[in-house]
């Protein structure tokens, strides 16, 4: 069926609906897709497309890479960047929008390209897709002059595309900063490419501890035996990981769903991180729920599973105000003896003596 050689993956990834066609029974919605007009290039990896259902459109991994005519379809409110990422731009590689950390968009390449992706306007938008070496020692440069820098989330596209001597450079570079106290990588490899996880690999990123995971999980099918082996290697290697997904309508905008994925997750040594509204990308109006939805969700987590298993749901502000939080209404003010009311999970109120 594949090979389970990542570069083999990546050199025979499917990159056009005429490819995918060989493979799924289209709907004329994926037929219709005008390549040429698409904001984003298609890339699937054969190991990701093989969890795909070949005869249902509407399956929930599918619909999160294959595109559809509705992704032409530009609505009100969305926008091409809609975080403002452009304008926390430092240098051509570093977005610094926390006083204390920075991401650093180290190449615009993924191995398989996600249709509601926050960075459609970035990514897989140049040809020679990783950045020069001289955009990476500027950011290096940058980084190293801001002293209040001691989080680095290295990002991109995805940071494990890239061949372990190039990555390791960067990794040491970040290292031999004394304010850097932790590395992080944004990553969908452990899911869309897990083969990438080569014990070389985890040997040479345990290196440069403390190194955290944070990595793209949609969806409770994704976890398979490949996925699995990937993150015990990568948690064997001591390397925190968390998983950060984003609410599509139809795909996972439902409580049992979500808890099922997190309980996977669980037991993989992956914590639930954040749960994100989708962001309004062009096109993007196929794939978003509403925050009420979102919020609903939330409500059937708290209680009725492990606090573990529940992440932060965020919103990530469109105009760049960074990623702010929502929770159901637990907190009901204060009565008139200054106690606070708070509502449980079960919707029972219980009084907290706030007045000493
Ligand atoms: C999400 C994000 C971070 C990291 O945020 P955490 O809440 O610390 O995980 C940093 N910079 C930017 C621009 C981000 O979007």
């Amino acid at each position: 069926l594949f090979r389970s050689d990542w570069h083999w993956q990546i050199s025979n990834s499917f990159l056009s609906i005429d490819d995918l066609s060989k493979i799924l029974k289209l709907s004329s919605d994926e037929k219709n897709v005008i390549e040429t007009e698409a904001n984003l290039p298609i890339r699937i990896a054969p190991y990701y497309a093989s969890l795909i259902s070949s005869s249902n459109p509407l399956d929930a991994i599918r619909r999160t890479v294959v595109p559809t005519i509705e992704e032409l379809n530009v609505s009100e409110g969305e926008a091409e960047d809609p975080l403002s990422e452009h304008q926390m731009q430092k240098t051509h590689c570093i977005v610094h929008r926390y006083p204390d950390r920075v991401l650093f968009l180290v190449t615009d390449f993924c191995s398989t390209y996600c249709r509601y992706c926050t960075r459609s306007h970035s990514v897989a938008k140049r040809s020679n897709h990783h950045s020069s070496m001289q955009q990476w020692l500027e950011a290096i440069e940058y980084i190293k002059k801001n002293k209040n820098i001691r989080d680095v989330l290295i990002s991109g596209g995805d940071p494990l595309t890239l061949p372990d001597n190039k990555l390791e450079f960067l990794l040491a570079q970040l290292r031999k900063i004394e304010h850097v106290e932790i590395i992080r990588i944004g990553t969908k490899v452990p899911v869309v490419l897990p083969q990438r996880i080569t014990p070389e690999l985890v040997k040479m990123l345990k290196k440069y501890h403390p190194l955290f995971l944070s990595i793209h999980f949609t969806h409770p099918e994704e976890i398979t035996k490949e996925t699995k082996l990937a993150c015990n290697m990568l948690a064997d290697a001591g390397i925190p990981m968390g998983s950060q997904t984003v609410l599509l309508k139809g795909i996972n905008d439902n409580a049992d769903i979500y808890k099922k994925l997190a309980h996977e997750l669980l037991k993989i040594r992956v914590k639930p991180y954040y749960l994100y509204q989708c962001d309004p990308i062009e096109g993007s109006a196929h794939f978003r729920t509403s925050i009420e939805k979102g919020l609903e969700i939330m409500k059937k987590l708290r209680g009725f599973t492990s606090g573990y298993a529940i992440p932060y749901y965020v919103v990530d502000a469109p105009g760049g105000g960074g990623k702010i939080p929502l929770l159901p209404a637990y907190y009901k003010g204060k009565d008139d003896d200054g106690n606070v009311v708070l509502k449980n999970f079960e919707e029972k109120l219980f009084k907290y003596p706030d007045y000493i």
